[in-house]
């Protein structure tokens, strides 16, 4: 298995030789600035005490304050955490967002816990890493298996530890405790919006475009129904039980309701079951990885018959595998362009809590094409200038925003 932090050192590794960044920079960046190890008890329903292990890592912080979000999985380790905090790093930089990059776990299977344990550890998690984050110091946010209702109990307890209402600690809260307008389905539409524009690079007609989207949760299905009111035609969609396919192209509204009545998109009337594996080899325009990582591997790379991947999912493609689509020209939207609608929309949430001053919908989402439209053409320029894909063109822009930060404060 992919070690994700050596994966993380060698993606920037291959920017930096592409740019020949100064080499104590890159020794700098190669390692996060802080990582935070917690233990934080909680009383169980049984009454016995469990320990649960958590971390918070914040990778750099010339561009601003640390940002990313906080997961709840079994397998969150401290090298996972790290990695990610890397890639929060190049995501703030690379959409032009004034933070630095920061992420936090606790090993736990949240599923196993009841409300008012999960209250208890959400809570405790915070007061364990207080030192640490704050408003200008760094702002979590949900990630896998944290939701809105955690943020508001996190920043609940932020809050009452400082003893004043602080909103802007955290990010993705509940709209009616300082959340933001669009941040739901942020993701989504700020991946319609790159892909968009790489449509245009590639003289892409909507009209005559096919969609496979793997994973039908939060990501995948609100790009599903962004796309089909938009002309596309969404082709296959899949979740962790299968996948389904229609060459006329899928009813979204409805596959949802059938989600919900049976808990599996499989079985949809009018399509095809697929196994998941089948759906990533469709003969489509478009591919959106929208689930898990390491999804596209070197042994499927060659198979893929796409033009345009998406990656909503963080690290759905291996290095290896990365190397195979770039031969075969398959333009890749890396995942810190795809999904970084996410963060961008928090950092609009940020800048409102700070105001105390709401936005209407309508207001984020022009700034948030805006945002999302700048990034695209300047990661694009990059791959034009250096002629790499558009990943290494990503993270070139990224990079050199950081490192030029780091120069200007001295901190190299
Ligand atoms: P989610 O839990 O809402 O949805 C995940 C979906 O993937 C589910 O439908 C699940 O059934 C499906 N899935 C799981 N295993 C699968 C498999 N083997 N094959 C096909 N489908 C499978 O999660 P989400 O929030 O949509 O996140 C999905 C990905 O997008 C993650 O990599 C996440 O890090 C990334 N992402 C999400 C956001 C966001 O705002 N939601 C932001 C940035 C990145």
């Amino acid at each position: 298995m992919n070690n994700p932090f050596e994966n993380a050192q060698k993606q920037l590794e291959k920017a930096a030789k592409i740019i020949d960044l100064d080499k104590n920079t890159l020794e700098i960046l190669k390692q996060p600035k802080r990582v935070l190890q917690v233990a934080i008890p909680v009383k169980l329903d049984n009454g016995k005490v469990k320990v649960f292990t958590g971390f918070r890592s914040q990778h750099n912080t010339s561009r601003g304050p640390a940002k990313g979000g906080i997961r709840f999985h079994p397998n969150v380790s401290e090298d996972e955490v790290k990695a990610l905090s890397m890639w929060m790093t190049w995501k703030c930089a690379a959409v032009n967002v004034p933070y630095g990059g920061g992420k936090g776990g606790v090993i736990v299977n949240p599923k196993e816990l009841s409300e008012k344990e999960l209250e208890q550890l959400s809570r405790g998690y915070i007061e364990s890493i207080r030192p640490i984050i704050g408003p200008y110091k760094d702002i979590p946010a949900p990630d896998v298996y944290t939701n809105p209702k955690i943020m508001a109990w996190m920043m609940d307890e932020f809050s009452k530890l400082e003893g004043f209402h602080s909103p802007g600690v955290i990010t993705g809260k509940p709209i009616e405790v300082g959340g933001s307008q669009g941040r739901g389905f942020a993701t989504a539409q700020g991946g319609f919006y790159v892909l968009k524009e790489a449509m245009k690079k590639l003289n892409k007609n909507p009209k005559e475009s096919t969609v496979a989207i793997q994973g039908f949760g939060n990501a995948g299905a609100l790009l599903a129904e962004i796309l089909t009111e938009n002309d596309y035609t969404v082709v296959a969609v899949s979740d962790s039980r299968g996948a389904i396919y229609s060459t006329q192209g899928i009813n979204i509204k409805k596959l949802k309701e059938h989600k919900i009545n049976t808990g599996a998109v499989k079985d949809f009337p009018n399509t095809k079951n697929l196994t998941n594996v089948e759906l990533l080899e469709l003969p489509v325009t478009i591919l959106v990885p929208a689930a898990l990582e390491n999804q596209i591997t070197k042994d499927n790379a060659k198979d893929i018959k796409a033009e345009i991947i998406l990656e909503l999912a963080n690290g759905p493609t291996t290095p290896e595998a990365d190397e195979i689509l770039n031969k075969n020209n398959i333009l890749v939207i890396p995942d810190i362009l795809a999904n970084a609608g996410g963060v961008a929309v928090s950092y609009f949430e940020w800048v409102q809590n700070l105001m105390n001053y709401y936005w209407g919908e309508q207001e984020v989402l022009e700034k948030l094409e805006t945002l999302m439209i700048k990034a695209f053409d300047s990661a694009f320029k990059n791959k034009e200038q250096y002629n790499v894909s558009m990943r290494m063109a990503t993270y070139i822009l990224a990079v050199k925003r950081v490192s030029s930060a780091m120069k200007h404060r001295g901190h190299i």
